[in-house]
């Protein structure tokens, strides 16, 4: 069987978020179920030379990983040569509609050009959108995708590509009118919308998360389109590329370790995390992290009051991220206030990433909604317990201890709001000076499986099934 993937982002290519890692580490995953996966993405300015081994046509370079793995990169240097991949300090780029488009047609011709027939077209988000639209409506008659099924994956519903209407008439089809209906959305159109009613088949990256956005609370506005798919939308939980995410083999980690040594390991890299960031260096003050993109989302108002509230002797608080410039700000100013106690990396840095993961003791992770969510279950992999809101695939991943005690693998609270965040930062503050229930809940955590092994195995089982319709 051969998988096209579509993807905007893919590890070590071109990431911004989790969508990165899966489409990285996957069709690595599925390789082991003899399933070949040839992976589109756009030639972005920011991919490193290194890692393209040939021209293949005029705009298409590949990148061959291995027998069942390979990566065209589809060149258009106006579009795609660019610092950013979806937009700048001014927001997002104006032309993202005629980017992603392009990127979506050139897909179809690439394969053509490379006499790849395809079993799957695998899309991935909003940027992927109008593939199974072409799909359907261009080139239903077209022998060479006669066969051809698509997959959407919805990484996160509320990143939808909405776009002015005008653009409409950019698409090259014949019959307008089912896909007009199709991409409206409140006097505007919407590519994910295209792709969730196109595509054969629609998953998630959570069971939870799949509930979730079938409800107005979650749905986005689009909770009818899902609710009509209901019996088509799977949760297939992500899971972790265990070559780039080991505490034992980690390059990134002044101290390697694992489930056995981590005392000293984590120790070390503890220390050095302190005085790499300006903290203070006290060994017995639990120390809390967190990694993501600075949004409403992630959580980063609770995060805010939490700093604002901080008494130094009790805890440290270091976080790293990028995104809506007042969170910058008011991180920075923190930083230079209470600079002993919390501390803020302002950039995107995989290597200080790592570092975070590995020196912390509880891992913050406030997010208001949570499709999947990865960083939870990296800090798991890494003996660092994460606080987590009950959500989507939080809800999957972590067992929280007020409900699990002695099985917990972290923490969880049940409300959002200020309050029950704090008192949950409070609960395991307590706990982590209980040396003994903290290493029970250590110990917990690290024998979590979050390998690709299962969740592969379900994607595997979803082609097939669509193939033998
Ligand atoms: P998202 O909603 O952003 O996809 P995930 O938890 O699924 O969230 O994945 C986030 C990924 O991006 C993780 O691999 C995390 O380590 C990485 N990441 C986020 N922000 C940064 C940053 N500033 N520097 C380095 N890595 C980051």
């Amino acid at each position: 069987m051969r998988v096209a993937f579509c993807t905007s982002e893919a590890f070590p290519f071109a990431k911004s978020g989790g969508l990165a890692d899966v489409c990285g580490a996957l069709p690595r995953a599925l390789g082991k179920h003899d399933i070949e996966v040839v992976l589109f993405l756009p030639k972005y300015g920011s991919i490193d030379r290194q890692f393209i081994d040939n021209q293949v046509a005029e705009h298409l370079y590949v990148s061959k990983i291995s027998n069942h793995f390979s990566v065209y990169l589809i060149e258009h240097k106006e579009y795609f040569d660019r610092p950013q991949l979806y937009g700048d300090e001014n927001g997002d780029y104006a032309d993202n509609f005629d980017r992603f488009h392009h990127f979506c047609k050139e897909v179809f011709e690439s394969l053509k050009h490379l006499n790849l027939p395809i079993d799957i077209l695998h899309c991935h988000d909003w940027q992927t959108g109008l593939i199974p639209l072409y799909l359907k409506e261009k080139y239903k008659y077209d022998t060479f995708f006669k066969e051809t099924k698509a997959v959407l994956t919805i990484h996160n519903l509320a990143f939808q590509g909405v776009f002015s209407s005008e653009n409409f008439s950019k698409i090259d089809i014949q019959n307008k009118k089912t896909a007009l209906g199709a991409l409206s959305f409140f006097d505007q159109i919407n590519l994910l919308k295209s792709g969730i009613i196109y595509s054969d088949e629609i998953n998630t990256v959570s069971p939870q998360y799949a509930r979730e956005i079938q409800t107005e609370k979650f749905g986005c506005g689009l909770q009818n389109v899902m609710s009509t798919r209901e019996k088509k939308v799977r949760g297939i939980l992500n899971g972790l590329d265990e070559d780039v995410w080991d505490p034992k083999t980690d390059q990134y980690l002044t101290a390697q370790y694992s489930s056995e040594d981590y005392l000293i390991g984590k120790g070390k890299n503890k220390a050095f995390l302190q005085e790499k960031s300006g903290l203070a260096l006290k060994k017995n003050v639990p120390l809390f992290g967190f990694v993501g993109r600075l949004t409403h989302q992630k959580g980063v108002d609770l995060l805010l009051n939490l700093i604002k509230n901080l008494t130094p002797n009790e805890i440290q608080i270091v976080v790293q991220g990028m995104g809506s410039q007042n969170y910058h700000e008011a991180l920075q100013n923190f930083s230079k206030s209470m600079s002993r106690s919390f501390a803020y990396v302002d950039r995107y840095d995989e290597s200080m990433a790592h570092n975070i993961y590995a020196a912390s003791d509880i891992f913050l992770m406030p997010s208001e909604f949570e499709p999947c969510g990865l960083t939870q279950m990296i800090s798991m992999k890494y003996g660092t317990l994460p606080l987590v809101y009950k959500t989507g695939g939080l809800v999957n991943t972590v067992k929280g201890y007020d409900e699990y005690k002695n099985e917990a693998t972290g923490f969880m609270f049940n409300e959002y709001d200020i309050e029950a965040f704090i008192k949950e930062v409070k609960v395991a503050r307590d706990v982590y000076q209980e040396p003994e229930v903290f290493h029970q809940l250590l110990t917990n955590a690290f024998a979590e499986d979050f390998s690709w092994d299962k969740s592969a195995k379900e994607y595997s089982d979803l082609y097939q099934c669509l193939l033998s319709d």
